[in-house]
């Protein structure tokens, strides 16, 4: 790690220095490169660099990553040898895309595992000494035309060799999280959990609509799994084999106390605090819950009972890794990462609050307090100040680099007149409509919507998965007794959260129809996620769209459709 190393003082405190030192080394190394080489003719300056050098998105470096990825050399967009390709979840941004890796990754893994690592330490008592679940799913590595390995950055990550030593607290041996298939290796990670329930300090997984999706899963197998516990065996239908030797060495004896205390945890009418309940000695659930993410939160503050931060470590995509969340224990909506200089070149386009832009791309170290910026990545294996797509607000500084909040995806929005609804303006009326279920002991586990412009005029729909607090267990009955008028005002509650352009072309109703809210059989966003995972997502990265507009998505959901509200009146301007 001689690079530059794990000091947080030390690189947030020369951020400048380090960004500088930085650009010097991609231009060292890319330079030459047939992508810069049209801009630069071989230059390292970076002020040639920033005068140059075209601001790009993936769609037009995508020739470019194919042909390396076809085979031609690394050299035709980086210096360093590309020795492995990502695929990013395309379930957020649409399509899927790849991205080249080379071995620097590595390093920065370990930075960023190191930096996390220290700052959960120091904020829980205890935690290094504990077992710390994070619900992880590999797939199997694929290549691409020339045999490069091409596979989501979570799953390459967790098949390196540098994983081992970095994530030695799980309770999970590595072949249960290595185990190709999901379905066992949920099974035995939940098992294994269990069984350490007493040394586990964390329960998590990279992002909150995994957790919650495992929590689903626990559902159906606790009955299962305490039968497993108590003879001690695990189900014959693990078949995998290394999986089911390494689970044997953890499920080494019969334990009905374990077994009796599983079943009446989760036999209890209601799943409130289930996670604390099943883990006592958790201190926190770590997951990503900003966001799109955000729309997970009330199920996970429920299935913790409120007891447990719900802990967003890190930014990071399959661009670049960006940055840290120096406070874990701050609230979601107030978290904050504080941008790692090391770890590429960042720069950052001016854009207002409403996404339009004034064009000026500003260096990390000169960002202003309170401005929106939309991400640009400059890194070692081929992208030059390439386009993102998420949009950042800055909150703060930690010594000089700079903090921000995530504020949504550029391009997610529902739009069916002229007016704009960003992926923020829908999280702030989901958390308005969490509001009124509540009153009725409902909550949400599943939420996406879409634009349909087939009515005139066209009008919002929305799509919510729908289950009781109280009588958890039995939530299907509840269903069938739908009140509509907590869902007719779940509906305006939203609509009136909506930004003023969309009450006012609503207000007449001439433009925009009222907000249509479909309530779907519970499953359905368990259906969603596998129709996207059959399309090559990953599990571990898998995002539920704010928003789609794939046909074959929206027919997976249309398919469970229990019941339809409609807004009934329109909201103030
Ligand atoms: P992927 O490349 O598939 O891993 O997706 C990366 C994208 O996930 C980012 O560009 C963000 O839009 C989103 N993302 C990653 N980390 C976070 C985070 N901490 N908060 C909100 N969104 C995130």
């Amino acid at each position: 790690m001689s690079r530059i190393g794990c000091d947080l003082e030390e690189l947030t405190s020369n951020a400048k220095q380090i960004q500088d030192d930085v650009l010097t080394k991609i231009l060292k190394a890319n330079a030459n490169t047939e992508y810069l080489r049209r801009f630069l003719q071989g230059s390292t300056d970076k002020e040639l660099f920033k005068k140059n050098v075209p601001v790009v998105s993936y769609e037009d470096v995508k020739p470019y990553i194919d042909r390396v990825a076809n085979g031609e050399p690394s050299d035709i967009i980086s210096g360093n040898h590309i020795t492995a390709f990502f695929r990013s979840s395309g379930t957020s941004g649409g399509n899927q895309k790849i991205f080249p890796a080379t071995s620097i990754l590595s390093e920065n893994i370990q930075i960023l595992f190191t930096i996390t690592s220290a700052i959960m330490y120091k904020c829980f008592d205890g935690f290094k000494q504990g077992k710390v679940i994070r619900f992880t799913f590999t797939h199997p590595i694929s290549t691409t035309p020339c045999g490069l390995p091409l596979a989501p950055l979570i799953t390459s990550f967790t098949k390196s060799a540098c994983y081992k030593s970095l994530a030695k607290n799980s309770p999970s041996p590595d072949q249960v999280i290595l185990c190709p298939d999901t379905k066992q290796s949920m099974y035995c990670q939940l098992l294994c959990g269990l069984v350490q329930r007493d040394e586990v300090v964390s329960v998590g997984a990279m992002f909150a609509s995994v957790l919650v999706q495992v929590i689903h899963f626990l559902e159906i197998y606790w009955k299962e799994l305490a039968s497993n516990i108590r003879c001690g065996h695990v189900s014959e239908w693990i078949t995998d084999l290394s999986c089911r030797d390494s689970v044997s060495t953890i499920l080494v004896e019969p334990n009905p106390k374990l077994a009796d205390l599983i079943e009446n945890e989760c036999g209890q009418k209601s799943w409130q605090g289930i996670v604390s309940r099943l883990w006592p000695k958790a201190k926190c659930i770590e997951a990503i819950v900003t966001g799109t993410m955000a729309q997970y939160i009330p199920a996970l503050e429920f299935y913790s009972n409120n007891e447990l931060p719900l802990v967003s470590k890190v930014y990071a995509s399959s661009e670049a890794f960006f940055g840290v969340n120096l406070e874990p224990l701050s609230k979601p909506q107030h978290v904050s990462y504080t941008f790692l200089p090391n770890m590429s070149y960042f720069e950052f386009i001016d854009v207002n609050v409403d996404g339009g832009t004034t064009g000026e791309i500003v260096d990390l170290v000169n960002l202003k307090l309170g401005r929106y910026y939309e991400i640009l990545v400059t890194n070692f294996s081929g992208l030059h100040r390439c386009r993102v797509g998420d949009v950042l607000q800055v909150t703060g500084f930690y010594n000089m680099a700079p903090q921000l909040r995530f504020v949504r995806r550029k391009d997610t929005v529902l739009s069916v007149y002229v007016e704009s609804t960003t992926e923020e303006d829908l999280l702030k009326a989901l958390a308005r409509a969490t509001v009124v279920l509540e009153s009725s002991d409902l909550m949400y586990t599943g939420f996406t919507s879409y634009a349909d412009v087939s009515t005139v005029p066209g009008h919002y729909v929305v799509y919510m998965e729908l289950r009781a607090k109280v009588d958890y267990n039995s939530s299907t009955d509840v269903l069938l007794q739908l009140d509509n008028k907590v869902l007719v005002e779940c509906c305006c509650a939203m609509e009136q959260s909506f930004n003023g352009a969309y009450r006012l072309f609503r207000s007449k109703d001439e433009h925009i129809g009222a907000l249509e809210l479909r309530v779907v059989q519970q499953g359905t966003f368990d259906s969603l996620m596998k129709f996207f995972l059959s399309r090559g997502a990953s599990l571990a990265q898998y995002k539920t769209p704010m928003c789609i507009n794939s046909v074959e998505a929206l027919k997976t959901l249309e398919d469970k459709v229990l019941a339809r509200f409609f807004s009934d009146k329109s909201p103030p301007v």
